[in-house]
């Protein structure tokens, strides 16, 4: 049974104690499984107190983020790399301590728009960087995830045919895939072919609309990539995302592009997108079952 989680952004810009509890809180009181971290900041992450909340409001963690140029570990710059690698190995550790399953994400790239194709050897810095982390991250118990993002926020992998391919160069054979129907819905042809393709190594799940809003209100075919999940038997996270300028910080409205708002109470968004996956995923499994 996969478990419905909800991303941290939904409810707080910033994950102080304040923004923890109120993420935490708010993602449990709407139904939720799961909630999402955005660990952007390993070095100021309250860790004891993530692991209270959690436990307090019945909640498992997993988190995500984007890398920036400095932590680019896709970086052709050996010391970025390297850099980019002790974050994203203190993330883990964070993951380690709260019996985390999944850090995903935008992982293995910077995440903005690039003008031009990535390098061979940019791509190979990144794999190369997500094999010795993968290792890391076993020992923790954590699965990496990398997440296929649409052309304008990466130039390293766009499709799930794609990512199968860059997976398939990690060495250890240990970072999986990570789809998100939002940017599927921009680069894929459908919405099933993908799942299908990337039966063996999807891991985890963003469930987004077409303009990042209000489930059912955009454009995204979310019957066949439901149908899709429960043909390949998935179990792993399916996870909202949603974002609005009212609740997240300037960085991450200009990383992700937030020029207009969808919502603005938060609560009611999630209670809505809880109910809408769970709705989907009971119609797949009545489909399946008889
Ligand atoms: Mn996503």
């Amino acid at each position: 049974m996969s478990l419905i989680g909800c991303h941290g952004s939904v409810w707080a810009g910033k994950f102080d104690d304040e923004g923890l509890r109120i993420a935490i809180e708010g993602t449990a009181k709407a139904g939720y499984d799961l909630i999402e971290l955005p660990i952007f900041d390993p070095d100021n992450w309250n860790v004891e107190l993530t692991k209270k909340l959690l436990v307090d409001n019945g909640l498992v963690a997993t988190a995500s983020l984007g890398l920036t140029d400095d932590l680019n570990i896709s970086s052709e710059d050996p010391t970025v790399v390297a850099r980019g690698e002790e974050h994203l190995r203190k993330v883990i550790d964070i993951l380690g301590a709260l019996n985390s399953t999944h850090l995903v994400g935008v992982i293995y790239s910077a995440m903005r728009k690039n003008f031009r194709a990535a390098t061979e050897l940019e791509v190979r810095h990144g794999q190369e960087a997500l094999g010795r982390l993968s290792e890391h991250a076993a020992t923790q118990g954590v699965t990496l995830g990398c997440e296929v993002v649409n052309r304008y926020e990466t130039n390293i992998i766009n499709t799930g045919r794609n990512a199968l391919t860059y997976l398939s160069g990690i060495p250890g054979g240990r970072a999986r895939l990570h789809l998100d129907t939002y940017h599927m819905n921009i680069e894929e042809s459908d919405m099933w072919q993908p799942v299908v393709d990337g039966a063996e190594q999807l891991t985890y799940v963003h469930i987004g609309e077409s303009h990042r809003g209000y489930l059912g209100t955009g454009s995204v075919d979310f019957d066949n990539f439901f149908r899709a999940l429960a043909r390949i038997s998935y179990d792993g996270p399916i996870v909202f995302e949603s974002f609005s300028s009212v609740i997240v910080d300037p960085g991450m409205t200009a990383a992700l592009a937030i020029w207009r708002n969808l919502w603005d109470d938060g609560a009611d968004l999630a209670a809505h997108a809880n109910t809408f996956i769970r709705n989907k995923i009971r119609a797949v499994e009545t489909i399946e079952l008889h």
